[in-house]
């Protein structure tokens, strides 16, 4: 069964952001998650290798995730990708019009999603995990013993919860979450912050300290809130 999952970390840009490609072996399509940086050189690179993009994974708005303006540069992503071909984009119900200001796609290319939603490609099963705290509508996709996590959670870290938007307490909660996944699941972060390319998390409960605080109050503590 296994032998279907297709899923490809791609690093790019400046500030070591991970793409993904998630998909089927069998029915030769993938869905692109955060595509950003350099759009026409993700899809290229899936369709050498034999794969169509289908569909966009959107795990927060963030511009270094799916393009827009940060930091006096305009980055590349979704809006980019709908001129090199229409599809639908998948974003959390709470993130949809962060995402829509940031990229400046309209509501009908948005594909709204709550928690426990599945997007099918092939036989692939893409489970969408709302995990606020960086942003409100942070999500995670779980495919099998894959966890796609974003901002969420980092291998050494996890996303920062004081720009606008964030909320520590829901992050505290979303991480509790996380924790509670099988040991097996293989955590695919959304940059590489160290601390390796993935890890299982079994290994990132032992390297992570902010997966083992054990109760709200010394969370708050540690974050100053
Ligand atoms: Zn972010």
């Amino acid at each position: 069964m296994d032998d279907e999952l297709f899923l490809e970390q791609i690093e790019c840009g400046p500030m070591q952001n991970f793409v993904y490609a998630v998909g089927s072996r069998a029915a030769r399509e993938v869905a692109l998650v955060d595509p950003a940086w350099n759009v026409s050189g993700i899809v290229d690179h899936v369709r050498e290798q034999g794969f169509e993009p289908v569909c966009a994974l959107v795990t927060h708005y963030h511009p270094d995730h799916i393009g827009g303006r940060m930091m006096g540069q305009t980055i590349e992503g979704l809006s980019e990708l709908l001129e090199l071909k229409g599809m639908k984009i998948y974003a959390n119900r709470h993130e949809a019009s962060g995402v829509q200001k940031v990229t400046g796609v309209s509501e009908s290319d948005l594909e709204m999603v709550d928690s426990g939603d599945v997007v099918k490609i092939g036989n692939v099963e893409i489970e969408f995990l709302h995990t606020p705290g960086h942003t409100p509508g942070s999500q995670c996709f779980r495919v099998r013993n894959s966890l796609v996590s974003g901002d969420t959670l980092f291998i050494q870290g996890c996303g920062r919860v004081d720009l606008p938007g964030s909320d520590p307490d829901e992050m505290y909660q979303s991480l509790r979450k996380l924790a509670a996944l099988p040991d097996e699941t293989v955590l695919y972060p959304g940059h590489d912050y160290g601390g390796g390319p993935h890890r299982t998390m079994a290994e990132t409960k032992r390297m992570n300290a902010y997966l083992r605080i054990p109760t709200l109050e010394m969370w708050r503590e540690l974050m100053g809130t």
